[in-house]
């Protein structure tokens, strides 16, 4: 399997522990407020240099002993600047955290250095009446910017499954999608990101403001070419949305029901099928019964739908097994039975389970059937509705029974000849988990705003291979 992982020689070197020490102390020195977490504390520090890249049996082997030599977690905008400049001016490698929910080490330091804890800087700054656009704080989390812009009969448009855990700057520059993806599409589709405002890492840093144009680059960047310190985000109309599970006995009738979905004027913010194996070993929120040999759609609804959607399901072979309103609800959401967190579920009694990231090509059944027959019960499909340059279109996040990576690599093999487009899972670099190519645009905002090339050293290939 040809993996493209940075040359590790290509990495800015590793600062020598008396570096650290000096950073510290002037850190302290100019802002004794500033928290920071150093080897003394070696859980705490460890803890802040990792995520989730545990899903990939490709990456955990890579990323082992990978950890920052200082963390410091910022609260206020000028501690950024202090940090941003105090690691250019010596030299020392710089990487971004949020929440450190991302999936493929995003956040995990190739180079030692400095992890910068982003999650105290979360004040939604403000919320325009007229148009709905918010400007708000990069460590913010999304579930806390929902409850503040929920008075306001507002909401964010497109969040991930980790809404209650992940901050807004981290979706931004780590995430792509999910729940709203069948509507808004995903986040680096023009109009889903307004504008940034971003801190650069050089002795004296800049503080800027970039239009929605100026922003696409940092967009999805993993904090390689920028520090994202708050972001102008457009908003939707609040819905109280209604979740619902339909159970479906063949599978061919579950999937074109969702293919069908699409083409209804039914407001949809979620539509997830999980197929038999995996809906029998998923928990379920407090109420729905758990799944007795069913496929299951999951669907987040608006009100209004429900006029119409049991027939519509019932008339293509489906019935409403369960159903409440999201607001209000206690535990478990739906929401967190959908995207990633299918794969959480599953890894938790399957930790010898993997999985993968693609959209499907169209029709979707065929390359279904053919992948399922060829891989027997070690590939279970779990598929999720998204909107692909306008049109209604099936992601898909098979899980994957882990039988090496050759077997990983044959799959995608597969896949890529069916047509289906991958977003791999099992890569370090932006360019490798996206397109597979580089983003000029990328590589252009990095020599901007991060000339050293000390943000997140190993993550933006098009940066090595310049
Ligand atoms: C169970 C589960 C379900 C998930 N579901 C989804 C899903 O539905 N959709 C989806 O897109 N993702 C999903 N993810 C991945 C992840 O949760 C999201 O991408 C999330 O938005 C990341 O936010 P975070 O705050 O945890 O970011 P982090 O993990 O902290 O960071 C992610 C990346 O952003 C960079 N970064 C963080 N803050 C900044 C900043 N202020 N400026 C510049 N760079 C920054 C980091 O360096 C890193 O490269 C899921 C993960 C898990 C574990």
């Amino acid at each position: 399997m040809t993996r493209p992982f940075p040359v590790l020689a290509d990495l800015p070197p590793r600062p020598a522990q008396p570096c650290i020490d000096r950073l510290a102390a002037e850190l302290r020195q100019r802002d004794p407020d500033l928290v920071l977490v150093g080897e003394d504390q070696p859980s705490e520090l460890g803890r802040l240099s990792r995520d989730y890249h545990s899903y990939s049996p490709v990456l955990v082997p890579r990323f082992a002993g990978q950890r920052a030599q200082l963390a410091v977690c910022a609260r206020r905008l000028d501690q950024v600047q202090l940090v941003a400049g105090a690691c250019a001016r010596a030299a020392v490698p710089l990487t971004l955290r949020g929440a450190g929910t991302g999936n493929y080490g995003q956040c995990v330091p190739l180079a030692g250095g400095v992890v910068l804890d982003l999650s105290g800087l979360n004040r939604l700054r403000c919320l325009e009446a007229a148009s709905g656009v918010i400007e708000v704080e990069a460590g913010a989390l999304m579930a806390a910017v929902e409850r503040e812009l929920a008075p306001h009969g507002r909401a964010l448009r497109l969040a991930p499954s980790t809404l209650r855990t992940a901050s807004i700057g981290g979706f931004i520059a780590g995430g792509s999608g999910g729940i709203g993806s069948p509507r808004w599409g995903f986040l680096r589709d023009p109009g889903n990101l307004l504008g940034l405002e971003v801190v650069t890492v050089e002795p004296e840093p800049r503080l800027l403001r970039l239009d929605a144009v100026a922003s696409a680059p940092l967009n999805h960047a993993y904090g390689c070419n920028g520090i994202l310190t708050a972001l102008r985000l457009p908003t939707s109309e609040a819905v109280d949305w209604q979740q619902l599970v339909v159970g479906f006995n063949h599978w061919t009738e579950a999937v074109a029901a969702m293919t069908g979905l699409g083409s209804t004027a039914l407001l949809l913010q979620a539509l997830c099928l999980l197929e038999t194996p995996i809906a029998a070993r998923s928990p379920w929120p407090a109420g729905c019964p758990a799944a007795g040999g069913e496929h299951r759609l999951l669907l987040l609804a608006a009100p209004d739908c429900l006029e119409v959607l049991p027939d519509w399901l019932a008339a293509r072979g489906g019935r409403v097994i369960w159903q409440a309103p999201q607001s209000g609800s206690q535990g478990l959401p739906l929401r967190e039975l959908t995207w990633n967190h299918t794969t959480l579920h599953w890894r938790a009694h399957s930790p010898d389970w993997t999985y993968l990231q693609l959209l499907l090509p169209q029709p979707e059944l065929p390359v279904l059937s053919s992948l399922s027959q060829r891989w027997k019960g070690d590939l279970l499909w779990h598929l999720e509705a998204v909107r692909q340059q306008g049109s209604a279109r099936l992601a898909a996040l098979p899980l994957l029974r882990w039988q090496g990576e050759d077997a990983l690599q044959r799959l995608i093999d597969q896949l890529r000849e069916s047509g289906a487009q991958i977003f791999n899972p099992h890569v370090i670099t932006v360019e490798d988990g996206g397109m597979g190519v580089v983003d000029a645009d990328q590589v252009t905002a990095k020599a901007a705003y991060d000339p050293a090339g000390l943000l997140n050293p190993g993550k933006l290939r098009g940066w090595l291979e310049r």
